[in-house]
């Protein structure tokens, strides 16, 4: 399996590019820096996204993407997300005033992307991969990815506050390389972070109790003007397991 970090910041800035995850380059995770990250050729190799949540940073780029890949693909993209991730994708996004509707587009029959629904605790059999969506604790209705091989496993957990079904799932998963989580705003924030339902370095170290291996664990979505604090607060934390996932990073197992 080869996993591709196209971004993985909390916030977008110069070399800070929204949460997006390539597999094998045909499967995206996440779509908040498809058209930041990838070539145009790239892009019309991707044939299924997944969507975690509704939240603009993970879905930001998925209009400039239908755009480009119109007239150079001529199989719907599969987009599926969890039935009210969906909704809010096609109200908000795709409503003809912010983007056209390219699920309709150039025809209902043939159209850009379809929608389709996915449902958390189903496993997705899509271009030899096993892709399964976890319910996790976050503002909106939002799930985390496990997507195996045969060979090796990842976990994404998404956005998320406390939550226990992602650790059960990879405490139980056999050949898991990467653990992938969250922490958003500096332990002083610790008021935002519950707020918002995402976590602190603080809160992080105790979530990560829960894992039982020793598994790399890759920390995203740090708050970009706040990473010189977040680090020592991280590193503080003194779990060996723990490096900070990076953009463009190549992962092959
Ligand atoms: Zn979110
Ligand atoms: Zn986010």
């Amino acid at each position: 399996m080869e996993l591709r970090v196209l971004g993985c910041s909390g916030g977008e800035a110069e070399g800070s590019r929204l949460t997006g995850l390539l597999v094998d380059g045909v499967v995206a995770i996440d779509a908040g820096s498809l058209t930041q990250a990838l070539s145009v050729r790239e892009q019309v190799g991707i044939r299924q996204i997944f969507i975690s949540h509704s939240h603009l940073d993970h879905i930001c780029s998925l209009p400039f993407f239908t755009k480009n890949i119109f007239g150079h693909t001529d199989v719907p993209v599969q987009i599926r997300a969890q039935h009210e991730t969906l909704d809010s994708v096609r109200r908000h996004l795709f409503n003809n005033e912010i983007w056209p509707d390219f699920s309709v587009i150039p025809n209902p029959d043939n159209p850009i992307v379809r929608f389709s629904e996915i449902r958390a605790g189903q496993t997705y059999e899509v271009e030899g991969l096993r892709i399964t969506p976890i319910p996790v604790n976050h503002l909106v209705p939002c799930v985390g990815y496990l997507v195996e091989d045969d060979h090796s496993a990842f976990l994404f957990t998404s956005d998320t506050a406390e939550t226990d079904e992602v650790y059960k799932v990879a405490n139980k998963t056999r050949n898991l390389r990467l653990f992938i989580t969250e922490a958003s705003f500096p332990n002083e924030q610790a008021w935002l972070a519950k707020a918002a339902k995402h976590l602190t370095p603080e809160m992080l170290g105790r979530e990560l109790k829960k894992l039982k291996s020793k598994v790399e664990v890759g920390i995203y979505h740090l708050t970009p003007a706040d990473r010189p604090v977040m680090l020592p607060q991280i590193a503080a934390l003194g779990d060996a397991r723990i490096h900070l996932l990076a953009q463009d990073t190549l992962f092959n197992w």
